[in-house]
């Protein structure tokens, strides 16, 4: 197996997107293959020195991150096993990206539709944080479209489970009651659950995943896109909600920029319209059933809620959608940019809430946020069709530090209060112990310890991700 010890070398792996420092290791392994994994976990464990997985390295709460041990990447776990188009499933290493998944399934006119916005992201990195993304509006998290996992645990053990196949023993499942909301905070916990779902969304922490089944569907039929803009905040949350409310099947997203989301891309786009404090983009499949009737059923509601169609950004053809999808994606490509410039740590939610409760918690981050005299930058942005958006500050002070710091506590209080949860697609990392704790209390995180040391007993495995494993109690 290939080992490197070399600082500059190992430097590679110690960052993120989160922009957490501090991150130091002895040596990196490159795996080639699940029998140098097992390799790595025997010597690791036996020795018990502590060992993190790096993948893409594009989480953004620095779980990727070793403090000490060794780091091991899947950057050479890199193969699609098989693609079955009859049977719509693939066989990936945990290596493998999202944007190599996507070119290989959509020249089979297939599509994987998990959608994290951040292409260079690992298979393997998005199974163990449960990520989700813009489609998720439709077509859920990571966690519905994983049938199957090959787990490699630090006893060398393989374990093979396949959905439906093998439920979790009573003792590997937490007592606390998970949200009903997109969530992605803390180990999966439902009676009766499979013992696969306790491995999707661990963090690193359980084993390290060494093969994965994913489900595809068929590609999308022809796609409307279209980016809408708003005279308030409110109207577009309102329009939101109104659109929500038809339930039609053939949407795939909504997503919201707020007015200094808007702001901030100026810059680099400058022909968003002078005036506008708010837009929303969406992604609608046409189907034979709506194909005649979108567009008028589209200008009747934007005109109801003050938004002409004149005004829209429309992706009819496939330069203009992926236009319409890099301007979304520049707005975590601008924010991480501008944390790492102010060399901060990332200082954003990743809250969502049921539907009903969606305006109250907007509100309540609009009361928050601009208080007489207070001039912490703030954006929100996100997810808005799963009731998820992420407030994201940047404290240009120590004292605005302390508030940015305080305000998103209020938050993560807030959002447990309505039956929220804190982290909907990102997972806790090292950086949202204390959200966790608040969401699930000292109890639930003793239970998630007491389900890693089942695994993991000499507690190697990303060390400190979720939990702090060195608590002494
Ligand atoms: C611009 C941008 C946009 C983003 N948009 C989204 C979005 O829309 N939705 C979303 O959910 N996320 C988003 N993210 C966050 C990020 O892409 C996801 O968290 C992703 O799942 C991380 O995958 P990765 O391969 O980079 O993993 P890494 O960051 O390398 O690792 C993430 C975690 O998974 C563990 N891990 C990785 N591989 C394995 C394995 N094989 N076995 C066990 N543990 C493993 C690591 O130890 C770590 O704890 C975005 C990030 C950026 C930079």
């Amino acid at each position: 197996m290939l080992l490197k010890t070399d600082p500059d070398i190992i430097k590679g792996y110690l960052e993120d997107s989160s922009n957490l420092g501090g991150g130091h290791a002895d040596g990196v392994y490159i795996p080639q293959n699940e029998k140098e994994i097992i390799e790595a976990l025997n010597e690791c464990n036996s020795k018990k020195i502590p060992l993190t997985v790096s993948a893409g390295e594009t989480g953004t709460t620095g779980g990727c991150i070793p403090f000490g041990g060794w780091a091991l990447t899947t950057q050479k776990l890199n193969k699609i096993i098989t693609l079955d188009t009859e049977r719509k499933f693939a066989v990936v290493e945990p290596g493998v990206t999202l944007e190599e998944i996507e070119a290989a399934v959509k020249k089979e006119n297939l599509l994987y539709p998990p959608d994290p916005t951040e292409k260079t992201a690992t298979i393997g990195g998005t199974v163990s944080t449960n990520a989700s993304g813009g489609r998720g509006y439709r077509f859920g998290s990571t966690r519905d479209w994983v049938r199957r996992i090959k787990v490699a645990l630090p006893s060398g053990e393989i374990l093979d489970l396949k959905r439906g196949e093998k439920k979790a023993p009573l003792s590997t499942i937490s007592t606390y009651t998970m949200p009903r909301v997109k969530n992605a905070a803390g180990y999966f916990a439902k009676p009766g659950m499979d013992l696969i779902d306790l491995f999707i969304g661990q963090e690193g922490t359980l084993g390290i995943i060494s093969e994965i089944e994913i489900s595809l569907s068929p590609a999308l039929a022809e796609t409307f896109d279209i980016v809408a803009f708003f005279p308030s905040e409110k109207i577009a949350v309102d329009f939101v909600l109104s659109a929500k409310a038809k339930k039609d099947p053939s949407i795939n997203f909504f997503e919201f920029f707020d007015e200094n989301t808007l702001q901030m891309l100026k810059k680099t786009y400058p022909h968003i319209p002078e005036g506008v404090k708010a837009a929303v983009y969406i992604e609608q499949e046409i189907t034979a059933q709506n194909e005649n009737t979108y567009l008028e059923d589209w200008a009747q509601l934007l005109e109801k809620y003050k938004a002409s169609i004149d005004s829209c950004w429309l992706g009819m053809d496939s330069a203009k959608k992926e236009e319409l999808k890099n301007f979304r994606h520049a707005i975590p490509e601008h924010i991480n940019e501008l944390f790492k410039t102010h060399k901060l740590v990332k200082l954003a939610t990743d809250i969502a809430v049921p539907t009903d409760k969606f305006k109250e918690m907007y509100d309540f981050y609009t009361s928050s946020l601009n208080p007489p005299g207070s001039s912490l930058f703030n954006i929100k942005f996100g997810h808005i069709g799963e009731n998820h958006l992420h407030v994201n500050l940047l404290p240009k002070s120590s004292e605005e530090k302390i508030a940015a710091k305080g305000l998103i506590l209020k938050f993560v209080k807030k959002a447990i209060s309505l039956g929220g949860t804190i982290s909907a697609e990102h997972g806790v990392g090292k950086i949202k112990h204390q959200y966790l704790k608040e969401m699930y209390g000292q109890a639930g995180i003793d239970d998630m310890i007491r389900i890693k040391k089942t695994f993991d007993p000499n507690l190697i495995l990303g060390r400190n991700n979720m939990f702090d494993v060195d608590r002494k109690s």
